[in-house]
């Protein structure tokens, strides 16, 4: 069977060198070898952040990291506010309520990234301990202004956490320059690894909240107490145990993280753009409408209105002529289709994706 394009926003088509290093034998979690993979990923993946901060990988996927950067910082009796601009910060909501936080919404229309000014006039308005944003949503394809909201943010004792599972090591982000306290990835996406890694990056202010907290955190596995004497034992090649890491998505995460290195991230952040640029050229060129409004579009993901055929005969017909792209999340669903441009992909891989768009939009 022909290999198809898998052209969703994540998991997406890995490198072949990423693949090929999950597929060593898997040794013991602290053999040396091991420790010394693990604790060069974690020295690299504070230049991939961009951030002095502390790295943490564990394994979960996305919203795993969501819910350790959720609980580490904030508890019952402190207050959350959450930027939400689609799915995942309604996700975000729904993982404060379970875990007893008091949340309140900035909600932007769909499409749109969030105002800082607004932002501003709400932190001033209550005493929220941690803001949430997510940064590029992958339910509607808006990427908001970090660096703006980040400017606004310094200016109050929250702590800032950023989701940016749709976007570390594709749309521009300096976490440090940003003023971001923790910010919290994925593996599957512009990482360029298979799923099943949680990633984040805490920041002095944010460890220092944690170990400022007045109750025990109400996690076991995604404890910070429990994880932070393990990445420092990694960082320092000795040997330590709380839960067995993913040994060979490690493997396929130090490959990833020593391409995106030898790449170099201004680069990678410039062709993520030139290639987004070139995705929504191709499908404004065919009519078709983009779901972000005035210029906030994403670099790591298109999501794009149908025009007149079904979203099942769409991304069946398209799935055809070897492209797989992803359908509407939430209120979207059945109303648009996602495309991820993200990772290892390249001009080549827009143009095959366009060129099976406008022959599907031929058969119909
Ligand atoms: N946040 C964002 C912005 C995402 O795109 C996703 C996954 N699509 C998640 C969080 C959740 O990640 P996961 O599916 O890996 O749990």
């Amino acid at each position: 069977m022909l290999a198809k394009l898998l052209m969703i926003p994540g998991p997406i088509n890995f490198d072949h060198e990423v693949v090929r290093a999950m597929s060593k034998m898997t040794c013991s979690h602290i053999a040396p070898e091991f420790r010394e993979i693990f604790g060069d990923t974690l020295k690299k993946l504070k230049e991939v952040f961009i951030s002095e901060g502390q790295p943490f990988v564990i394994a979960g996927s996305g919203t795993l990291a969501m819910e350790m950067a959720a609980t580490n910082v904030i508890q019952r009796g402190e207050k959350a506010l959450v930027v939400n601009n689609g799915v995942f910060g309604d996700r975000f909501v729904d993982i404060f309520k379970a875990h007893g936080i008091d949340v309140d919404q900035i909600q932007t229309e769909w499409g749109k990234a969030a105002d800082p000014a607004e932002i501003r006039e709400k932190l001033e308005s209550d005493d929220y301990k941690v803001i949430t944003i997510t940064h590029v949503d992958t339910s509607t394809g808006i990427a908001n202004d970090l660096e703006a909201i980040g400017n606004v943010v310094k200016d109050f004792d929250t702590l800032y956490i950023v989701d940016a599972v749709c976007s570390l090591a594709g749309q521009r982000l300096y976490q440090d320059k940003y003023h971001v306290d923790v910010c919290l990835s994925g593996s599957q996406k512009a990482l360029g690894v298979p799923p099943g890694l949680a990633l984040l990056c805490f920041n002095q202010r944010a460890l220092d909240a944690h170990a400022k907290l007045k109750q025990p955190v109400e996690c076991f596995y995604t404890s910070v107490n429990n994880w932070l004497p393990i990445m420092q034992a990694y960082e320092n090649n000795m040997p330590s145990y709380f839960a067995t890491p993913a040994v060979n998505l490690i493997f396929a995460l130090h490959e990833s993280v020593n391409q995106i290195l030898a790449e170099g991230m201004e680069v990678r952040f410039a062709r993520h753009e030139k290639l987004a640029a070139m995705m929504r050229k191709g499908l404004t060129d065919m009519d078709f409408k983009l779901v972000p409004e005035n210029g906030c579009a994403a670099n790591t993901m298109s999501a794009v209105y149908h025009n007149g055929i079904t979203d099942a005969e769409f991304r069946g017909q398209l799935s055809q002529e070897g492209v797989i792209v992803a359908g509407g999340l939430g209120r979207l669903k059945g109303k648009i289709f996602r495309v991820g441009h993200m990772g290892s992909i390249n001009e080549n891989d827009i143009c095959a994706t366009l060129g099976a768009i406008q022959r599907t939009l031929d058969l119909f």
